[in-house]
């Protein structure tokens, strides 16, 4: 066992799998969920559709179906639309999962997030759990070596007081285990996609269906014009092997870390977390490089994922990390963002879940996954309770929202500031955008 594992060993994990049993509470200020689930109260079932059809097979779909498939009303009427999900090695989504992500998935299934923990890491859960994120400003250009200027702390086991922050994990996995957790469901599945509300209809399992589009692209027939991006944001994320960390003595286990530094008016970004990956069983890091990319003329795709990718391999020499065969795990995307207001057009019988959930800039503050769980449980739950289910996702979905639009300003236009901070008082000036609450830890 290596030196830093054996030091991973002697945490202990503030929640023992003995002391949860059902599904976790979800209250908590981030959720801004419907009384009724804030209140834990058993609520009738009363639903206005007698049917879902569901557009895609990431994330937010199969947590959404599990739900549905779950209550009375839906169990038997659940059609997903796409292929069941199969893993892949190649980081294509999103790693930095924040710890209260998994209470929305396991309240989802119907599981305790020990059970779900324990599904997903297969007793590894200990050497990825995150409890604290250190910063420092990096200079570096691909051409040299990359150094770190003054280090400081900004999310530490005091802030969120001893608790996980967070988890690495390949998307993919993640999505497999939720896939793996509800096969016990009565789902079906039909291997086409859908060119409009009726072909969504023709698959249904009754007459009067509510359509749930979990995939980012608006649905034909729906009226909804996709409009033209203003931003993307580029990316680069691989996954690496820890055999020099500690030479390095930057990164101490149960560490993640974020660097950054300003580049042409805007911040080149970038995370690393622990991580286990069965596909990929040597690794134990992953790292990502970002930046968020106006559109149009001026932006030359290639060059800006090829900058990514450099800083990517330069961080990872000064993190004593190496890398963990790119060929096949390294993953580039440039995604397009949007703006992060309420979403106001509205066809009935329909919900753009992956539009609602995904409001503004991806990527840039480790949100997207803990979004999509949180709106799918409470697209799921409002249908079952026969409420209205557009107003109360865009209301869960707000606040995220708005702390996503802060971080985006952190490292667009506000990145004069933050990277001042940063070459000052690191660990101070990041805190002054931390959410203290339970975004990132969730309440157990
Ligand atoms: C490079 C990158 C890094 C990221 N990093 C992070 C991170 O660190 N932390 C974090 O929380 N989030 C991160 N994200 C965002 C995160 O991955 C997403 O927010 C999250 O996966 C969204 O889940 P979802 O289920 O809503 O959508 P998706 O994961 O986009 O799933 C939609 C699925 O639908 C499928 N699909 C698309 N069209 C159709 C169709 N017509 N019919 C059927 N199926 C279809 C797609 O193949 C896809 O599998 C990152 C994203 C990217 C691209």
């Amino acid at each position: 066992m290596s030196a830093v594992l054996e030091e991973v060993d002697r945490f202990e994990p503030m929640v023992k799998p003995e002391q949860v049993s059902g599904p976790p509470r979800i209250a908590g200020r981030d959720s801004a969920l419907p009384a009724w689930l804030v209140e834990e109260r058993e609520v009738p079932e009363r639903p206005r559709f007698d049917s879902a059809v569901i557009i895609g097979n990431g994330l937010a779909a199969l947590s959404c179906a599990a739900r549905l498939a779950r209550s009375n009303s839906f169990s038997g009427k659940v059609v997903m639309m796409g292929k069941p999900p199969v893993p892949s090695r190649r980081l294509i989504a999103g790693l930095t999962l924040r710890a209260r992500s998994l209470d929305y998935f396991s309240a989802c299934l119907g599981i305790s997030r020990a059970s779900f923990i324990a599904e997903l890491y297969q007793g590894h859960d200990r050497e990825v759990a995150a409890l604290e994120q250190r910063i420092a400003r990096y200079q570096g250009t691909g051409s040299g070596p990359y150094t770190f200027g003054k280090r400081g702390m900004w999310m530490s086991r005091w802030n969120h007081k001893g608790r996980v922050v967070c988890y690495g994990v390949r998307n993919s996995h993640l999505v497999d285990t939720i896939y793996r957790l509800m096969d016990h469901l009565d789902i079906s599945w039909v291997d086409a996609k859908p060119a409009s509300i009726s072909d969504c209809r023709d698959v249904a399992k009754g007459h009067n269906p509510i359509i749930i589009n979990a995939t980012p692209m608006p649905l034909a027939g729906t009226g909804v014009v996709a409009t033209k991006p203003k931003n993307f944001v580029v990316a680069s994320q691989m996954l690496f092997s820890n055999e020099r960390q500690r030479e390095k003595g930057i990164l101490p286990p149960n560490t993640s870390f974020f660097t950054a530094r300003r580049r042409a008016g805007r911040a080149d970004a970038s995370v690393w977390y622990p991580v286990w990956d069965p596909l990929s069983p040597t690794a134990s890091f992953y790292g990502i490089t970002y930046r968020v990319v106006k559109a149009g003329e001026g932006l030359y795709k290639d060059a800006e994922i090829d900058i990514q990718t450099s800083h990517l391999y330069g961080l990872s020499e000064a993190l004593g990390l190496s890398p963990v065969d790119p060929q096949e795990t390294l993953g580039t995307a440039m995604v397009p963002c949007s703006n992060w207001n309420d979403v106001h057009q509205y066809t009935p019988g329909y919900l753009h879940l992956g539009k609602l959930a995904n409001l503004g800039t991806p990527i840039i503050a480790g949100d997207g996954m803990v979004r999509a769980g949180n709106a799918a449980f409470v697209a799921a739950e409002a249908l079952i309770a026969g409420e209205e289910v557009q107003p109360m996702v865009s209301r869960a979905v707000r606040g995220w929202a708005q702390r996503n639009r802060l971080t985006h300003h952190a490292i667009t236009s506000l990145s004069l500031f933050a990277d001042l901070g940063l070459r000052v008082m690191p660990g101070t000036a990041l805190n002054l955008i931390q959410d203290f609450g339970d975004t990132w830890a969730g309440l157990e």
